[in-house]
This record gives C-alpha cells, sequence and structure tokens, in this order.
C-alpha cells in the first residue's frame, strides 16, 4: 500500500480565477477591490478628500484605490534605499503625490503640451517627466488641488483615469503613426476607440492586476512585452491589418509575448482588445499578486488553447490566421530629422532620461507653433517628437528644442540611457537612477567622445531603482537593476545588479545575469566605459550588441 501523504489528501488549490468559481477575494487587494469598486474613490476625492486634506483619507483609498486616477503617494525625501523594505508605509511615504496622466499613443496637440507644462508649473513645482509608457507623470501634488487639475485636464481632451491600477493602462501607438513612410497601418482609430470604449468602463476596472496594451504598424513599441499588442502586417490575401501577441511582461519573472497566429484588421482590433482582456479578467491568476499578470496565464495555457478560448467563449467566431510582422533591423526611436510621407518632416529630441519639465514642455509647444506644427508625440524610450514640419522650418526648430533642453541630435549616450523614477519619489525605489542617468550621460560624452561615431547603433543602458522593470532592464544592451551592493571596503552601498545582452526586435530577448555581476553606484561610468570599449574592439563586422 502506498504511504499515506499529506499531499496525496489535499485539495488543490486553486488560482483564484473567477471563471472557475473563485469569487470571494483570496487576499487583501482583492477584498478591496469587491468591497468598494474603485472607480468610485473619485466620487470622495472630489468631495471629502480635496476639501479635508491629506489626513483626511481612508489608508485603503490612500494606498489602493487613489491609483485607479493615476495617484500614488510620493516617497518620503532622504528616507535611505537599504531600509526601503523594511519600513512601514506611514514611515516611507509623503504627504504629496505622484500623479501620471495617462497620453494614448503619445499623442498630443500642441495646445495639449503647453497645458501639461502650465499645469506642471502651477501644481507640481515645475515636474514633469516624459515616461517609458508616453505619459506624462507630476510630483509634489496636493490632494487638495487634484479636482482643478482634472477639471482642466479633462477639458483638454486628457485624463488621469486608470493611468494606474488593475487595469487597461494607457495605450502605447506608435510615435509616428500616421506620417512613418514606412508603416504597414496606422492604429491610431483602433487605439483611439478602445480607449472610448473600454477606458473607465466598469466591466473591466477590477483586473487581477494590470494590463498593459500596446498598438503599433512599424513594431516600434516593445510590443513583445505586452499584455496583448497588435503589431501591423500585410495579409497576402487580405491586405494591412494586425498580427496579435499576448502575455508578454517584464518585471521579476521576464516574459516575452507570444504571436496567436491570428490576423486582425483594423476595424476588429478593438472587439479582439475587449476578447482578450476578458480572458485576463475571468481566467487571470487573482490568488497571488506575484502571479497574476497575463503573462502566466498565457505560459500555462500556450497560444493555442488562449486562442481557443478566446475564439469559442468571447468572440464566438474563428479569427483569420496570419503571417509573422516584419522586424526592423535596428531599434526605432524617431530621434533625429525625418521625412513624412507626405513630403513634411517630423524631429525626434531627448531630454536626459526622460527627464523633463513644465517649462520644458512649454517651450516645445512654443517652437513646435512657431514651426507651424500643432502636433507633437511622446514616446517609448522617454523622447518628444514633433511632427509636420515644412524643411524651411528646420533649423530654427533645432535650435529652439536644443534651447529647451530636448536635443534633436543627441550623443549616443544621451540618445539610449533610460532611468526609471527611483529614489527620488518612488517609494519602492532602492538607489537613485535619475541624477546618475544625467551624470552617466555627461561622463560618458566626455570619455568616449572619439570612439561614439563607431557606434552603428547606440548602446542602451537601462537604469531601474529597485527589481521592478519600470525601465525595461532585461531588454537592453546593458541593465542596470538597483539594489544595495558591497563595495570594495565591505561597506554597504548604493549599486546595480547587471543584466548584459537583452533586446527586442531581431535581438528579442532578456540580458544574462550572472549572479557576480554587480558594480557600485560610484564604479558605474567606468565599468559601462570598459563595457563599450571590450564591444568595439571585439566586435565581428556588423556585430549588434546584444549578438
Ligand atoms: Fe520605482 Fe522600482 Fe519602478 Fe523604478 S523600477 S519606478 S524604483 S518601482
Amino acid at each position: 500500500m502506498a504511504p499515506h501523504t499529506t499531499a496525496r489528501t489535499r485539495r488543490p488549490r486553486g488560482e483564484g480565477q473567477w471563471a472557475l468559481g473563485y469569487r470571494e477575494p483570496l487576499n487583501p487587494n482583492e477584498r478591496a477591490k469587491k468591497d468598494d469598486p474603485p472607480l468610485n474613490v473619485r466620487a470622495r476625492i472630489e468631495n471629502v478628500y480635496a476639501h479635508g486634506g491629506f489626513d483626511s483619507i481612508d489608508p485603503s483609498d490612500l494606498r489602493g484605490r487613489f491609483r485607479w486616477f493615476g495617484l500614488y503617494t510620493q516617497r518620503k525625501a532622504g528616507v535611505d534605499g537599504g531600509r526601503t523594505a523594511t519600513l512601514e508605509p506611514e514611515e516611507l511615504e509623503d504627504r504629496y503625490f505622484m500623479l501620471r496622466v495617462r497620453v494614448d499613443g503619445g499623442a498630443l496637440t500642441t495646445e495639449q503640451l503647453a497645458l501639461l507644462g502650465e499645469l506642471a508649473e502651477t501644481y507640481a513645482r515645475d515636474t514633469a517627466d516624459i515616461t517609458d509608457r508616453q505619459n506624462v507623470q507630476y510630483h509634489w501634488i496636493r490632494i487638495e488641488d487634484v479636482p482643478a487639475i482634472w477639471a482642466k485636464l479633462e477639458a483638454a481632451g486628457l485624463s488621469t483615469t486608470e493611468a494606474c491600477g488593475d487595469s487597461p493602462r494607457v495605450i502605447l501607438n506608435s510615435p509616428v503613426a500616421g506620417i512613418a513612410a514606412d508603416e504597414v497601418i496606422d492604429g491610431t482609430p483602433a487605439v483611439d476607440e478602445i480607449r472610448r470604449r473600454y477606458v473607465g468602463d466598469p466591466a473591466f476596472a477590477n483586473l487581477p492586476r494590470k494590463f498593459k496594451t500596446a498598438v503599433s504598424g512599424l513594431a516600434d513599441v516593445a510590443h513583445e512585452i505586452h499584455d496583448v499588442a497588435f503589431v501591423g502586417v500585410e495579409h497576402p490575401e487580405h491586405g494591412p491589418g494586425f498580427d496579435v501577441w499576448v502575455g508578454g511582461g517584464l518585471s521579476t519573472n521576464p516574459m516575452l509575448g507570444v504571436r496567436l497566429g491570428a490576423w486582425v484588421p483594423l476595424e476588429e482590433v478593438p472587439d479582439v482588445w475587449e476578447g482578450v482582456v476578458s480572458v485576463f479578467r475571468d481566467y487571470g491568476y487573482r490568488r497571488l499578486r506575484s502571479r497574476a499578470r497575463l503573462k502566466f496565464l498565457v505560459k500555462d495555457w500556450g497560444a493555442e488553447k488562449f486562442r481557443d478560448v478566446l475564439q469559442t467563449r468571447y468572440l464566438g467566431r474563428e479569427l483569420l490566421d496570419g503571417p509573422a510582422p516584419p522586424v526592423p533591423e535596428a531599434p526605432l526611436d524617431h530621434v533625429g530629422v525625418h521625412r513624412q510621407r507626405d513630403g513634411r518632416y517630423y524631429v525626434g529630441a531627448a531630454p536626459v532620461a526622460g527627464r523633463a519639465s513644465g517649462s520644458m514642455l512649454i517651450a516645445a509647444a512654443k517652437a513646435a507653433e512657431r514651426a507651424g506644427s500643432g502636433r507633437v508625440r511622446l514616446t517609448p524610450q522617454q523622447k518628444l517628437v514633433v511632427l509636420d514640419v515644412a524643411e524651411a522650418e528646420l533649423d530654427g526648430l533645432c535650435t529652439a528644442l536644443a534651447d529647451a533642453g530636448l536635443d534633436p541630435r543627441p550623443s549616443p549616450w544621451r540618445r539610449s540611457v533610460m532611468a526609471c523614477t527611483g529614489i527620488e519619489f518612488c517609494k519602492l525605489a532602492i538607489v537613485e537612477t535619475k541624477a546618475r542617468a544625467r551624470q552617466l550621460v555627461d561622463e560618458l560624452e566626455q570619455r568616449l567622445v572619439g570612439i561614439q561615431a563607431g557606434l552603428a547603433h547606440p548602446v542602451s543602458v537601462h537604469l531601474n531603482g529597485c527589481p521592478n522593470s519600470c525601465a525595461r532592464i532585461q531588454v537592453a544592451d546593458i541593465g542596470l537593476k538597483g539594489q544595495i551592493v558591497t563595495d570594495s571596503d565591505g561597506r554597504q552601498v548604493e549599486g546595480f545588479q547587471v543584466h548584459l545582452g537583452g533586446g527586442l526586435g531581431l535581438d528579442a530577448g532578456f540580458g544574462r545575469k550572472l549572479r557576480k555581476h554587480k558594480v557600485t553606484a560610484t564604479e558605474l561610468t567606468d565599468y559601462v566605459e570598459r563595457v563599450v570599449r571590450n564591444y568595439l574592439a571585439g566586435r565581428a563586422d556588423g556585430e549588434r550588441f546584444a549578438q
């Protein structure tokens, strides 16, 4: 007789999937969402908290539901990164907020850009970073000012609804959608329709966790690391449409998305998006937040089962099979001066690691308007692109952007260094990132000025302040994950775990993480310089960094 074991008699634990009957919350986050739907918090902010001030805020709203409107408390100044994991929330958090404005597709008119700058000057101590999700992020926001900010944003067609939270976050789109000479198709109508139909819809406001969407006719939005992505592809019989990818995501268990092998025409993208997000809502894992992203379900099911469930239970029809999308030879960041398909030009300009300001945004809006443009786009590489510029206006625009701190002809280092928010404002951070990125760029520009012309493509260097991957460290040439490390004198200091050789597109894959491959913050520039010099000295003809 087989020995009687506890394992044999224990019922398998479910993953908290609603579709399998787990409707009772299995953790405090799920409980909070069930007890009071997150979108309800807006009325309390407007009617109670904005009048009562910070101390009137219910903690479950403060640290939970506020996110559905783009609000997080920011980190208290001076709290040491080594203590991040051990402190209580109230010891870490300031009485001010980070406020994220969703900019779907990164698309703004110059009036909207100027407004974002004015709001930063009025309410956010002139902070206004450009994020790698095409958003704008403010700091130093007082709860008392939030209703006035919303009113001004919404009057201009912008909002912070579901900029964070377990909800459909901002939808990425190609920064050059509709103007690029080589795009397969313009996905903008689908982006606009998804936003119009579903953002703020209570039916999709309680997802297991965040849900990231990318649409692009040009494969320039890091589609491999999204929960769902629609990538432009020409179908041999049906023409231009989109290839569907699901289940990508980074953070602590990075996974690349997988193709469903399905081709979708532009007008059907919103319906298919609804089907995919519904699968996530109903079958996504809700027991553990660490397993609640769509990627875990896709990993367990595989693409075939996922497509089958999507088709039979949600769409009620078969999707057409389709080919894989073309892969750009090099990552597209749209920096510099480029010709549009209508003969005019677009100009992509770089702040340093997304660090912008209200005054910078206002200056950029004015410069664009003086050059005859009414449109700008923010990019997934923390850059800003001015569209629709006549050739005669290019020199003046480039000079004005550079004067504003947005360089249209940046060095490879300024062009390719990205950084997350880091310890300056983020409660999860362990190390400083933005100021360190600035220092790194300045020093590399001086030290490597003689060899940068030898780089066919800039070497991407991404800095994260903690093990989360807001700056996509696993898919950078040199990815830097902030942590406390031991220096040569045995002291515990700020530093980074290095990931080497990650990439997207042709080189899609995660960087190698060698356990002992760590660098202190003070050694960072020396380290990057050494790696770049070694790469240039040892590469074969045309060999890219990740190869
Ligand atoms: Fe904060 Fe970590 Fe994200 Fe950086 S990576 S913004 S430190 S959560």
